[in-house]
């Protein structure tokens, strides 16, 4: 008998046929003799309807109270998920993150998770429960409901399956595996059997949504091998782990992230210092801070710019104005038109040129680029957002083979 831990996104529950539908894969494990855990978001865009609710009322709503508010999708479907098991014929529980075990700290809106108690999973498991967990949610020490962030649910199947040392972590999303770009908006990508941690880490940070990073990064930490495959079609998926086969692929994936801001500070001092009160604020904030540029010194004085994910711009924004230096300097934000696109592929830290033919396949597509960074085995620009689909494909088609 193995432990299977599940997890089914959004779209997998969005409506009673589709609920019933992952009822029946879930009974189908359930009947082969495993154990089943399984974890669910909340139902199709209620947490983005939530959120709008929220917005509606307060925008700058304390995040403890959204934390309360946003918890409430999940508890939706993991009560519905419980009916439809018992609809066929099998017996399930449904637990909400504190009463699955899961602790976190009391950053609210990205908690992280501390320690899960599994104990009360166990017992449902040892009464022959197939047990059903909200996902992105948990406790603090405060007793208060915290949220992990967007795409957190991943991140919750992962934590079990990595406490309970499951056999199989299965994600089931509305796609059939991992690709080498969005197969939604890229029809020449690849679907990929295997992807190693470190490459699908650099791809989720960068944008490509259907595995959340900090899912990721812990399954790295704890070595658990997840399988991403579709709840609607049954197909095998992709499977993330260590290391994979070789593949002849340099480059792995193309990523678009549009939640991006790019904020310019003109003519601050050109003194040293500068850039460590900067960035040393905001890290002290946990703005992430991505590409940083600074111009060339001129008059004594010089710029800087970088970029931030663009739902931290307000709050780096006024970070920014507590620093006297900088009183009188002017600051500009945009957080509307930009997007970063990358290329990612541990092949190509020994492959040169992959930089040149990037920016020529956006030189032909006539896209310009405002900023570049680029590490081991990544290489990110800067673009109007206007064209970040376009620059997606383009990119994507210089490096793949065409006959896929
Ligand atoms: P879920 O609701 O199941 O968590 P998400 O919407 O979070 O699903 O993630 C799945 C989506 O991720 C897909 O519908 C697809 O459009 C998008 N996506 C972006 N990049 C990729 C990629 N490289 N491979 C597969 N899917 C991707
Ligand atoms: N429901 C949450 C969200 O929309 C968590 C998740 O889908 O993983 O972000
Ligand atoms: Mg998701």
């Amino acid at each position: 008998m193995a432990l299977i831990v599940m997890k089914f996104g959004g779209s997998s529950v969005a409506n009673a046929e589709r609920v019933m539908n992952v009822a029946r894969i879930v009974t189908d494990s359930y009947a082969e003799g495993n154990d089943v855990v399984v974890v669910v978001s909340a139902q199709g865009d209620t947490t983005d309807d939530l959120i709008e609710k929220a917005r509606e009322i307060n925008p700058n709503a304390n995040k403890r109270e959204l934390d309360m508010l946003m918890t409430a999708g999940e508890q939706i479907s993991i009560s519905l998920l419980s009916m439809a098991i018992e609809k066929l014929g099998y017996k399930a529980t449904s637990l909400l993150g504190w009463q699955a075990g899961f602790n976190t700290n009391s950053v609210h809106g990205s908690a992280r998770i501390k320690k899960i108690d599994t104990s009360r999973i166990k017992q449902e498991l040892a009464k022959k429960n197939i047990v059903v967990v909200a996902g992105f949610q948990g406790l603090n020490k405060y007793d208060d409901l915290t949220t992990l962030g967007r795409g957190g649910s991943d991140t919750s199947a992962v934590a079990i399956a990595a406490a309970m040392h499951a056999d199989r972590c299965k994600i089931y999303t509305d796609v059939d595996g991992v690709y080498t770009a969005d197969p939604r908006k890229v029809k020449r990508a690849i679907k990929l059997n295997e992807i190693t941690y470190d490459e699908m880490l650099e791809l989720a940070t960068l944008g490509a949504q259907v595995l959340n990073n900090r899912s990721v990064e812990m399954a790295k930490k704890y070595n658990v091998v997840i399988e991403v495959l579709s709840s609607l079609e049954r197909l095998p998926g992709t499977l993330v782990k260590e290391s994979v086969k070789m593949e002849k692929m340099l480059v792995r994936g193309v990523t678009a992230d549009k939640n991006v801001a790019r904020i310019s500070i003109i003519g601050v001092p050109n003194i040293p210092g500068i850039a460590f009160k900067i960035f040393g604020k905001l890290a002290a904030k946990n703005i992430n801070v991505d590409i940083i540029l600074q111009s060339v010194g001129r008059n004594d004085t010089k710029d800087i710019t970088f970029t931030i994910s663009s739902d931290k711009s307000n709050e780096a924004l006024e970070v920014l104005k507590e620093l006297d230096f900088l009183e009188g300097r002017p600051i500009e934000c945009d957080d509307q038109n930009v997007a970063k696109v990358s290329v990612v592929g541990a092949g190509m830290e020994t492959h040169p040129g992959v930089a040149a033919k990037m920016f020529e396949a956006l030189f032909e597509a006539d896209i310009n680029i405002q900023m570049i960074s680029t590490s081991e085995i990544k290489i990110s620009v800067l673009i109007d957002k206007k064209d970040a689909d376009a620059a997606v494909t383009a990119v994507h088609d210089a490096f793949m083979p065409e006959d896929n």
